[in-house]
C-alpha cells in the first residue's frame, strides 16, 4: 500500500467515531430487520444479563451506540451498589430426587456444606431441621416452572425457586418426613457500577415526554420477551421521531436494576431531582414484556393518558384488544408518578398462557420473538409521542 492510499483511513476513523449513521427504520422490513439484528447481539450472543455482570456492561454498550446513532444528547447515569452473585451448582434434592431450582436473588446462603432437616408447610414451604429452625424454605412459580425471584430480607434462610410441576413430591415429602438435603453458595460484591442511559431529542418546551425500558435481566435468561423486545422497540422510536425539533422534548431511557428493586430508575430520578429537571418530565411511558401476546395491557391511573392510547388503537385500525387496568405502582414508572408526571406502564402479561411460563426462564430466546407483535407496539408508541406533543391530558 502506498503512503497516499493511507491517508483518507487517517481522516475517516475520527469522523466515523464522532458520528455514527442513524438507522432507516422507516418500513416494517426494516424494523423486523432491526429487531432480528439486535435480538441476536443482545440475547443470543451476549445471553443474560443481570445488572452488574459483563453481558449487562456489554449491553448496555449497544444500547449506548444505538441512541447516540439516533439522538444528540445521550448520557450515562452510572451508579454503585452491592451485588449478589450464587456460586457454584445449588441444589435441592428431596429423598435421592434432585429438583430444578434457582436460588432467588439476593438470598443467604446455606451455611455449612449444605442443610437438612424435613419439609413442612407454612407461608411456602420450609425445611426445619431436627432443633426445630427453618434452614431454607422453597417458593413455587406461580406459572410452571422454577423462576428466579427475589429474596424478601426478612429471614435469612436461603431461599430455592421451584417448579410447579414438583409440588406433588413436596406434598408427599411432608406426608412421608422424607429427608430433604439443599446446598446454596453465594458472593456479595460491594460497590459494583452499573449504569443507565438516557437519550434526548431537545423540543421548543422543556416539557418532556419519557419513555423508559429495562435493559437488565434475571441471571437466568437472555430475557428476549423481558425486556430486550421492549428495549429494542424503544431505539427504533429513537431512530424513527422526525428529526424536525418537536414542540416537547422527547427522551429515552433504558434502565439498569428493575430486575433487582427498581434502582436504576430511581437513580435517575434522583439525579434529574438534583439538577432540578424532575418537573420537566409530564409523562412517562415505560415498556416492559410488550412481547408475550398481541394485546397491549394499559397500567395507568390516569384516564386521559389510557384514552389517548386506546384512540390510537382505533384510529390506526391496530386490530388487538388493549386492556386498561387503573394501577400503575411499583414499576420502573413509579419513581416519575410519585415526582407528579402522568405515567403509564405497558406490558402483555396474561394475554398468551403458552408464552407466559416463558417468564424469567432460560427458555426466553431471541427465537420466541413474534415481529408483529412489536410491529403494532411501535406503531402504538409512534403515535403516542407525536399525539403528547401537543395533549393536554388533564385526568
Ligand atoms: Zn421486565
Amino acid at each position: 500500500m502506498t503512503r497516499r492510499g493511507l491517508l483518507p483511513l487517517v481522516v475517516m476513523v475520527p469522523a466515523l467515531a464522532a458520528a455514527p449513521p442513524r438507522r432507516e427504520l422507516d418500513t416494517p422490513v426494516r424494523r423486523a430487520a432491526y429487531l432480528r439484528e439486535m435480538l441476536d447481539a443482545l440475547c443470543t450472543r451476549i445471553g443474560p444479563r443481570p445488572s452488574g455482570s459483563k453481558g449487562f456492561d456489554a449491553g448496555i454498550a449497544i444500547v449506548e451506540r444505538e441512541l447516540r446513532r439516533a439522538l444528540p444528547i445521550v448520557v450515562r447515569d452510572s451508579l454503585k451498589f452491592r451485588r449478589w452473585t450464587v456460586t457454584g451448582k445449588p441444589y435441592f434434592i428431596v429423598g435421592d430426587r434432585a429438583l430444578e431450582t434457582y436460588v432467588a436473588d439476593n438470598s443467604p446462603e446455606t451455611p455449612g456444606r449444605e442443610v437438612s432437616g424435613t419439609l413442612r408447610k407454612g407461608r411456602q414451604y420450609e425445611v426445619v431441621d431436627t432443633a426445630g429452625r427453618v434452614v431454607a424454605g422453597a417458593g413455587i412459580s406461580e406459572f410452571g416452572r422454577a423462576i428466579v425471584t427475589m429474596h424478601s430480607g426478612a429471614d435469612d434462610a436461603a431461599l430455592f425457586n421451584i417448579g410447579r410441576q414438583d409440588v406433588e413430591i413436596l406434598e408427599r415429602a411432608i406426608r412421608e418426613k422424607t429427608p430433604v438435603r439443599a446446598h446454596a453458595k453465594v458472593k456479595w460484591f460491594d460497590n459494583v457500577e452499573s449504569s443507565s442511559v438516557a437519550g434526548t431529542l431537545p423540543g421548543d418546551s422543556k416539557e418532556e415526554i419519557l419513555i423508559v425500558a429495562h435493559a437488565d435481566t434475571k441471571y437466568n435468561t437472555p430475557g428476549a420477551n423481558d425486556n430486550t423486545a421492549s428495549l429494542i422497540t424503544m431505539l427504533m422510536l429513537a431512530h424513527a421521531i422526525p428529526a424536525a425539533k418537536p414542540a416537547r422534548t422527547v427522551s429515552f431511557l433504558a434502565t439498569t436494576g428493575e430486575e433487582l428493586t427498581f434502582f436504576g430508575a430511581k437513580h435517575y430520578a434522583g439525579t434529574r431531582r438534583a439538577a432540578g429537571t424532575i418537573g420537566d418530565i409530564k409523562y412517562c411511558v415505560n415498556l416492559d414484556s410488550l412481547t408475550y401476546g398481541p394485546n397491549l395491557q394499559i397500567n395507568t391511573t390516569s384516564a386521559g393518558l389510557a384514552k389517548v392510547i386506546l384512540d390510537i388503537h382505533r384510529d390506526l385500525r391496530i386490530e388487538t384488544e388493549p386492556k386498561v387496568f387503573e394501577r400503575d405502582d411499583t414499576m420502573d414508572s413509579a419513581p416519575f408518578l410519585a415526582s407528579g408526571a402522568r405515567t403509564v406502564h405497558l406490558n402483555s402479561r396474561g394475554d398468551d398462557a403458552r408464552t407466559l411460563p416463558l417468564w424469567h426462564r432460560p427458555e426466553d430466546r431471541a427465537e420466541t420473538i413474534k415481529p408483529e407483535f412489536v410491529e403494532s407496539s411501535f406503531r402504538v408508541l409512534l403515535e403516542l409521542i407525536t399525539r403528547l406533543q401537543t395533549a393536554a391530558v388533564d385526568q
